[in-house]
């Protein structure tokens, strides 16, 4: 680089769960380039993401001033596309919008008496945000709004995994960290295209092939991960469990389980073995496409092998039956002793840069910071004596949940939503419901950087601060806690998250004195701004209870469990015993179902949405990214050439794509690893939004709607 920066700082990629650390060359207030640091997760490495997609904060797109909705601009649920936010908003003092924002809040409540699930106020904080931002949202809805009615996007990432996770090992974290993969003898991966969601995670991978471990990807697309697998399983979309269950079936069968594993660390073994027994290859491999040979020749694999780790993404979870999915992947693990070493154990691949984090913190309906269930008095006591609340303030059952929330705004038992940093209008399933839902508020308050999909319905926008501009904590998917540092000034008036959820606690009766800066500083004291919150944060969670504000400022990266200051923190867990009531894990059997909508004679294809490299979800940042949308300007459907031949379409042409719920057009490509009568399309494109297609069907535990899979047609236009 020619130039010189003024300056440069350190901090962690807004993007992906991986959680590369990064420096910001900053020159003349401006990011100039951006560096790999050695931080545990990346050494250095980052993908086209982390090195390019950060003048987003520099776009002139940027909020710069609170605005109030024109009381001449209806919402319109039809036309929410990036527009000029002088046609919806006037612009507005702080002291006016923060005034705004809490009476609209204020009179919600006064409307009734219904608190809890039935309370007229709900939030959704977010996963892009600081650990202490996700702290205080989730607080102030549970204090100032009496209500649990709180979540953010891990509903829609992780929560089939999570709550698989929680019955059968009583833990929602990762065991073992990403880059375990390195002493893996067998690599698991399924339902995850980590080439592209997390790309430096994958480049681990990579280096372990490369020195004789052996790789497995389980997808029905076949994506460049496939090059380096020994086995590439291109199962049919929806059929993991069939698949996963022929597996355990020639496992259990085959004698080739861990018998002292079995008996010393598991419950519950006996019904498992019965209910596998219907599910042989030669049974399974109809359903999913998958021959009986390479089935039992990969779950010989999996046993035998020294040390195999399974990773998995929203290609397991984001299904109805994410739950009985994810319940497979740990029997694998269980039944076969493949946990509590390096090189083993269970990985549910985190999208979000801070969704483990935002978790962590409670920005979750049923649990306090720490997984403590709302429904639990001693954890509502502790909670109520930390937050100095009279006791019995808080209540005992649980909240909705995301796609909840939305069905209660659109039937009107919601009337006011906080939604901070978050884009639903783009990322929930269903979209164009969920968009008449958010438009039939009485009141909407969003805090963003953008003038998002969503913030276009709200009554009142308050301009917040980008990831560079700020000082906070994160946690990556590695349950490894970051500290990322100021870089820049934020432009105009906007202002730190944290700061504007303690002005609209303030306002609506909370005595909250942390004295946050408006303008995202912080310093390493642990007794004021963002310190203090950090330090409260730390006092209702057990898992960092060794790791004070001073230490991660000094440490920058600590890993959880961490019990005392001088605990080097636990990168392995569940190495003797499982946290649950009886210390052992559960195995938990499951049968296949079919997705809540299948193909028929008029919509025949199978739709899958996801994400794509350059774009990160609703591309919202990325999208103004100038190297990222220069590489990817266009919303597309990706098809196989047989597919797209039989529908008459070429590649850069022009598609329909219609569901049972909306309909959008974008361009033709094609892609000999996408399965037959299946289209794949990222959902980072507000112009061609995928969720107006997909299907909000939801997982009955996890409560994670179906958007890995509807039935569509496709068209030439
Ligand atoms: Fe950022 Fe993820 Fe890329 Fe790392 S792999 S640079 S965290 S997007």
């Amino acid at each position: 680089y020619a130039r010189v920066a003024d300056k440069t700082v350190d901090s962690v990629c807004p993007y992906c769960g991986v959680g590369c650390q990064l420096t910001y060359h900053v020159k003349d207030g401006k990011i100039d380039h951006v560096e790999g640091k050695q931080g545990p997760a990346n050494e250095g490495r980052l993908c086209v993401k982390g090195r390019f997609g950060f003048d987003y904060a520099h776009s002139p797109d940027r909020l710069t001033r609170p605005l109030i909705r024109r009381a001449d601009a209806p919402k319109d649920a039809t036309n929410v596309m990036r527009r000029d936010w002088k046609e919806l908003f006037r612009e507005a003092t702080w002291d006016e919008a923060l005034d705004a924002a809490a009476a609209g809040f204020q009179k919600a409540l006064a409307s009734t008496p219904e608190r809890g699930r039935a309370s007229p106020v709900s939030g959704f904080g977010s996963a892009k945000g600081t650990n202490e931002e996700a702290y205080l949202f989730q607080k102030l809805i549970r204090t100032a709004f009496a209500t649990h009615n709180v979540d953010h996007c891990t509903r829609l990432c992780h929560a089939s995994s999570v709550a698989a996770l929680m019955e059968g090992v009583g833990s929602g974290v990762v065991s073992n960290p990403l880059r375990d993969v390195e002493h893996a003898e067998l690599i698991f991966v399924i339902g995850a295209n980590p080439a592209q969601n997390h790309p430096v995670g994958a480049s681990w991978m990579k280096n372990a092939v490369k020195r004789g471990a052996k790789l497995v990807l389980a997808d029905p697309r076949r994506t460049e991960l496939a090059r380096h697998a020994w086995k590439f399983l291109g199962f049919t979309p929806g059929s993991d469990v069939a698949l996963l269950n022929g597996m355990l079936h020639v496992i259990v069968t085959e004698g080739l389980t861990d018998a002292a594993f079995v008996r010393d660390r598991t419950l519950d073994f006996e019904q498992l073995k019965a209910h596998v027994a219907d599910f042989a290859p030669e049974v399974v491999a109809p359903v999913c496409g998958i021959d009986a040979n390479t089935i039992r020749e990969v779950a010989r694999a999996f046993a035998t092998s020294k040390a195999s780790i399974i990773l998995w993404g929203m290609g397991v979870s984001q299904h109805s039956h994410g739950t009985d999915n994810a319940r497979c992947l740990i029997a694998l693990s269980m039944v076969t002793g493949q946990i509590g070493r390096p090189g083993t154990g269970l990985h549910p691949l985190r999208g979000q840069n801070n969704v483990q984090g935002a978790s962590d913190a409670g920005l979750i309906p049923m649990v306090f910071p720490d997984y403590r269930p709302v429904s639990d008095a001693a954890a509502r006591a502790h909670a109520e004596e930390v937050w100095r609340l009279p006791p019995g303030t808080l209540g005992a059952q649980p909240g909705l949940t995301v796609v909840e929330i939305i069905n209660a705004a659109y039937d009107r038992q919601i009337r006011a939503m906080l939604i901070q940093g978050e884009n639903p209008a783009m990322s929930d399933p269903d979209a164009g419901h969920a968009r008449e839902a958010l438009a039939r508020l009485d009141h909407l308050v969003v805090q963003d950087i953008f003038l998002t999909e969503t913030a276009s319905l709200a009554d009142v926008v308050l301009p917040a601060t980008a990831w560079p501009e700020k000082t906070g904590s994160v946690t990556n998917t590695d349950r490894c806690v970051q500290i990322g540092h100021k870089a820049l000034n934020a432009p105009g008036e906007a202002r730190a998250d944290a700061w504007i959820t303690e002005q609209i606690a303030r306002r609506l009766g909370q005595d909250w004195r942390y004295d946050i800066h408006a303008d995202g500083t912080a310093s390493d004291n642990p007794a004021q701004g963002i310190g203090a919150v950090f330090e409260e944060m730390r006092a209702l969670m057990p898992s960092i209870a060794g790791l004070s504000w001073p230490r991660l400022w000094r440490e920058q990266a600590v890993v959880y469990p961490v019990h005392d200051l001088g605990d080097p923190g636990q990168a392995v867990v569940f190495t003797d015993h499982f946290p649950t009531p009886t210390g052992r894990a559960r195995l938990v059997p499951a049968t296949p179902t079919s997705p809540a909508e299948v193909p028929d004679a008029d919509y025949p294809l199978v739709l899958i949405t996801g994400r794509q490299l350059e774009h990160w979800h609703t591309g919202s940042m990325t999208r103004r990214a100038s190297v990222l949308d220069a590489l990817e300007p266009l919303p597309s459907v990706s098809l196989h050439p047989t597919t797209a031949a039989k529908l008459g379409l070429l590649a850069g042409g022009q598609a329909r794509v219609r569901s049972r719920r909306g309909v959008v057009t974008l361009s033709v490509r094609v892609d000999d690893g996408m399965p037959l009568d299946t289209a794949f399309i990222p959902f980072a494109y507000a112009e061609a939004a995928a969720n107006l297609l997909t299907n909000p069907a939801l997982d009955p535990a996890a409560k994670i709607a179906e958007v890995k899979y509807c039935a569509v047609a496709v068209e030439a236009v």
